[in-house]
Parts: structure tokens; C-alpha cells; sequence
């Protein structure tokens, strides 16, 4: 946010999300200066409004006197408590309000909320690649999965060599992915949380986007041995693309593949990597004959998040996210909603929304276990918020949780994953994967749960990507979307600009999901952007 005395580029705009809210976002680009007379929100108390200072965009103005002591309301939910008197027409920033203590995690309503059932949509397709397992895949991956973050290096120049000398034979094929990461030894692989990481690394390795085809590079003498990575009985059959139903989840027949660098008969740099590329061709051979076919939308498992959150992530771009997650799940598709910290003030919309009591109890457990892993780090959810957050307009972490759980939409959460768990194929619906916020961790939990599509908000902008899964992403105002054209595949700004309405945008971005499901590439896969995998590992290392 630039500091710009220049004068706004069309009438004063401000946004309040809830006839009872004390505050209202500014919409303008640049900001309003100082004695800017506020139109709106038409027929509200903000009307005729001076500003008493500069209020940037994205910012909260008082539309109301608020004394010190007193609660501000947005979201029609107390944001935080005035630290001084505030008079109308201020700028309410971060430094002017108190944080609301986090609401206990007894007594909440559990699963009183009974929505009407949404009506189901039908008829809706895309391409996708049919896997043993019954899930479908949006690309058609050569995953290669690792054990220890020691032989990071030596695939790296192997997955070079099979993109270059491999992949132009086998056309079908989307790309090679080296599974890397910085588990797998130094770590105290028996302490209660060790399942987390070790789980995740498991499921990853049996996304939808990986066809089913596993294989395995390890070191030899790393405490994640490839047979606790993947123990018998735990990948379904490979290889029996199209015949989905038949083979349903019976484990494979195979043995393990495993390239083990410190196997006797490696003599020699080269004969490490000449194995690794000899065995990749067995997997390619596989995949290469898979081609697309028309699935039905319910085939969907699209995990949402937000990262380089504003004040308008929870006004434009993750409103128009939760329309679409309705879409989905009203088709049969799967959402996945996550971010611990930025829906544990949003407690209890959650555990109302619940299916089932049981549902509630799951969500209780989840949060609560996470509130007692950052008590053990002496922080708690307020260590959420970033000094981006901050100059995007969030003061604090319940004005941001409110703008994130939009995301989830309106429907049943129907079920609820701890960290690295994967979806049964039975579990559709709105899911809560439990995860913590930060993006590279909560998007790499969520392809251990199964994810096929991303869908990625952000304000003040991030060029996130991952190799493993296709990321749309969202830009929340069109300031952004214009000078990151080619990073942002969707302007939710047209919403704050008046040019779109919420459900508008919600069913663009299910036509474009459908689209890029079926193939068409986002900006992320043009520029082949991708970020690392951070497991989350709540447990030692030693
Ligand atoms: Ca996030």
C-alpha cells in the first residue's frame, strides 16, 4: 500500500458486510484522504460521514462513535474491543483495538444448525483420469516418492534427466514430481506425533494426480525405512486406469518399488541415477496409456485456503470462493476447508454447522489439540497475522478468521480429517482437513488428504504454486489482478468494483475449475511455479 496523496479514481466506496457492524472497509484504490464525504453504505449511519484522517484501502473506518472500552463489531462479530475513545470518521487500524479472548472450547452448540438441503446440481462434467482406487485425477503425474531428505539431491538430477530424456517419449504423461522433503532421519521417529509427518508422506504418495503408480527412492540406512513409509497392503493396485470399480482398494500384488542408493550394486554416481530413470520407465509405460475421460463433477476434491490475506479476502475473493464451494458440493464434488488458527475464533459457527453431534465433538478434538500444541510453543492463535495482514487492513486474528471461514460456504460440515489423514472414498461433502495455516503446510496436508484442485485467495499476493496439484488462484481486489496478470487467474475485485455479484463469481470459478480439471493450465503451471513440500511435524527432532 503505497502512502499516495492522489486523489481517488471514482466516487468514495466503502464496504460493510452486516447491517450491525460499527466499521466498513474503504474500497478505493490508493485509499481516501482526509475529509473525504462518504456516500454509503447507502442509507446507513456511515452516510454523510466525514473522514477524519487518511484511511488506506482495504482499512476500517468508524462509522460510529466507539468509546474506549466498547466492542467493534464486523462480521456482525466483536473484532475487538476500542483501546481509546474513537470518534466516527477514524481510521480503526490494529494499534486501536484489544483482542476478544478465544472462546472456550465448552458448551458450544453442536451441530444445531440444520441448513436446508442445497438442491443437487446435475450433468456437470470435465476430463479426468479414472484411478483403481475410484478416486480421478486432474493431471497424470510421475510422482517419485523419497524417505530422507539425503537423496534430495540425486533426484533432482534424476527427475532433470527423465523430463528431458523420457517424458518427450511418453506424450500422455503431465510431468515428473521428486517428492522431497526434510523428514526421514534425525527425527525421533517413536514419539506420539511422529504418525503426522510419516502418514502425510504416505498419502502424498497416493494423490488422485499420481495414477496410483508408486516409487520409491531411499538412502538405506534412514529411520523411515520404505517399509514403514509404505507398508504392505497400503497402495492399491497400479496400472488399471479405466477400470475403476473393478479393482476397488485391494492392495497391490508388487512388491515395494525402492531405488535404495546405498545398495551394493550401485557403483558409482551413474548407476544410482541409470536405476532410478530404469525403473521410472516401468511407471511411465503405465501411465502414458491413460487417457482422459468425461467424469462427473462430484469427482472433485478441491482443498481452498488463503494466504496474503486482506481486509477484502473476506468481502470479495473468499465469498465468491464459498458460492463455489456450494456449487461443488451440491454437485457431489468435495471441499475442503482448513487453516486451524484462522477458524479457531469461529468456533462455534463450526461446531453449530456440524452434521452430526459427532462431527462437533471431531472439530472440538481437532482445535483443541492444536490450542494445546501452541501452548507448548507459549503462543497462542493470536501469533496469526502478518505485518501484511496488518497493512492489508486485518487488525487481528478474529477480524481474519471471520473473513476466512466464508470460504467454506453455507453447507454441512460433513466431516472432519486430523492432520495427514486421507479421505475415504466415501467422505464427500464439506470436510474440515484439519491443518495449520501456513500455506506450504496446509497445502501439502491437504494433498495427503486426497486433493485434486486447489483453489488459492490472496490480497496482498503470493505466486504459490505446487508441482503436485494445479492452484488457482484469486486475486481479492483488481488492483492486484492487474499488475500480477499474469500470476492471478480470477480478479474477485470485480466484486468490490460492482461488476460482479458474489454468486457470479462463485460460478465462474466452478465453470474455470471444471476447465482446468479437464486440462487447461493455470498461471502457476505456465510458469511452472511450485513450492516446496513442508510436512508438518509437531513431534522432535533429534
Ligand atoms: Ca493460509
Amino acid at each position: 500500500m503505497t502512502a499516495s496523496a492522489s486523489p481517488p479514481d471514482r466516487a468514495p466506496l466503502v464496504i460493510r458486510m452486516h447491517a450491525a457492524d460499527h466499521v466498513a472497509i474503504v474500497a478505493n484504490d490508493g485509499g481516501l484522504p482526509a475529509g473525504t464525504v462518504l456516500p454509503g453504505p447507502v442509507g446507513s449511519v456511515g452516510t454523510g460521514l466525514t473522514l477524519r484522517e487518511r484511511v488506506p484501502q482495504a482499512h476500517k473506518v468508524a462509522l460510529v462513535d466507539l468509546p474506549a472500552g466498547s466492542a467493534v463489531r464486523r462480521y456482525d462479530v466483536t473484532i475487538g474491543y476500542a483501546r481509546a475513545d474513537i470518534p466516527a470518521g477514524s481510521w480503526v487500524h490494529e494499534k486501536l483495538l484489544d483482542l476478544p479472548a478465544a472462546r472456550e472450547l465448552q458448551g458450544l452448540p453442536m451441530a444445531t444448525v440444520k441448513p436446508a438441503p442445497l438442491p443437487p446440481l446435475q450433468g456437470r462434467t470435465f476430463q479426468g483420469y479414472r484411478n483403481a482406487d475410484g478416486s480421478v485425477g486432474t493431471r497424470n503425474l510421475l510422482a517419485i516418492t523419497t524417505t530422507v531428505q539425503c537423496v534430495a539431491g540425486v533426484l533432482d538430477v534424476a527427475v532433470e534427466r527423465i523430463r528431458r530424456e523420457l517424458l518427450p517419449q511418453y506424450p500422455n504423461v503431465d510431468g515428473v514430481v521428486g517428492l522431497e522433503h526434510t523428514y526421514g532421519c534425525g527425527v525421533a521417529i517413536d514419539a506420539p506425533e511422529a504418525p503426522i509427518p510419516i502418514r502425510t508422506l504416505r498419502h502424498i504418495s497416493l494423490n488422485p494426480n499420481f495414477g496410483g503408480e508408486v516409487m520409491v527412492v531411499s538412502l538405506g540406512c534412514e529411520k523411515l525405512q520404505p517399509e514403514r513409509l509404505l507398508p504392505p497392503g497400503s497402495i492399491p493396485i497400479a496400472g488399471s486406469a479405466g477400470s475403476a470399480g473393478s479393482a476397488g482398494d485391494a492392495p497391490s500384488a508388487e512388491p515395494l518399488d525402492v531405488v535404495c542408493l546405498q545398495d551394493a550394486a550401485h557403483v558409482g554416481f551413474m548407476s544410482m541415477i541409470e536405476h532410478i530413470l530404469a525403473n521410472a520407465r516401468v511407471h511411465l509405460e503405465r501411465l502414458n496409456r491413460r487417457q482422459r475421460e468425461t467424469v462427473p463433477a462430484s469427482a472433485l476434491v478441491v482443498g481452498v485456503q488463503c494466504g496474503g490475506s486482506d481486509a477484502f479476502s473476506g468481502v470479495t475473493a473468499n465469498p465468491a470462493v464459498g458460492a463455489m464451494a456450494d456449487l461443488l458440493v451440491r454437485a457431489g464434488a468435495t471441499v475442503m476447508f482448513s487453516e486451524n488458527t484462522e477458524v479457531r475464533d469461529a468456533v462455534e459457527q463450526l461446531t453449530a454447522r456440524a452434521a452430526t453431534p459427532e462431527v462437533a465433538e471431531q472439530i472440538v478434538e481437532q482445535l483443541g489439540w492444536y490450542d494445546r500444541y501452541l501452548e507448548r510453543g507459549r503462543v497462542d492463535r493470536a501469533a496469526n497475522t502478518t505485518p501484511g495482514n496488518k497493512a492489508g487492513g486485518l487488525s487481528n486474528i478474529v477480524e481474519k478468521a471471520m473473513g476466512s471461514i466464508i470460504k467454506s460456504g453455507t453447507a454441512p460440515i460433513a466431516h472432519v480429517l486430523a492432520p495427514g489423514d486421507k479421505l475415504r472414498a466415501d467422505q464427500r461433502g464439506l470436510v474440515y482437513a484439519a491443518t495449520p495455516a501456513s500455506d506450504f503446510i496446509c497445502g501439502t496436508l491437504q494433498l495427503a488428504a486426497g486433493m485434486n484442485l486447489h483453489v488459492f485467495t490472496t490480497g496482498r499476493g503470493t505466486p504459490y504454486g505446487l508441482a503436485e496439484c494445479p492452484v488457482v488462484k484469486v486475486a481479492t481486489r483488481s488492483e492486484l489482478a492487474r499488475r500480477w496478470h499474469d500470476l492471478m487467474d480470477v480478479n474477485a475485485g470485480r466484486i468490490a468494483d460492482g461488476e460482479l455479484t458474489i454468486e457470479e463469481a462463485g460460478q465462474a470459478l466452478f465453470d474455470l475449475l471444471l476447465e482446468v480439471a479437464s486440462g487447461r493450465r493455470t498461471w502457476a503451471e505456465h510458469w511452472k511455479l511450485a513450492n516446496a513440500l513442508v510436512l508438518f511435524n509437531p513431534a522432535p527432532v533429534t
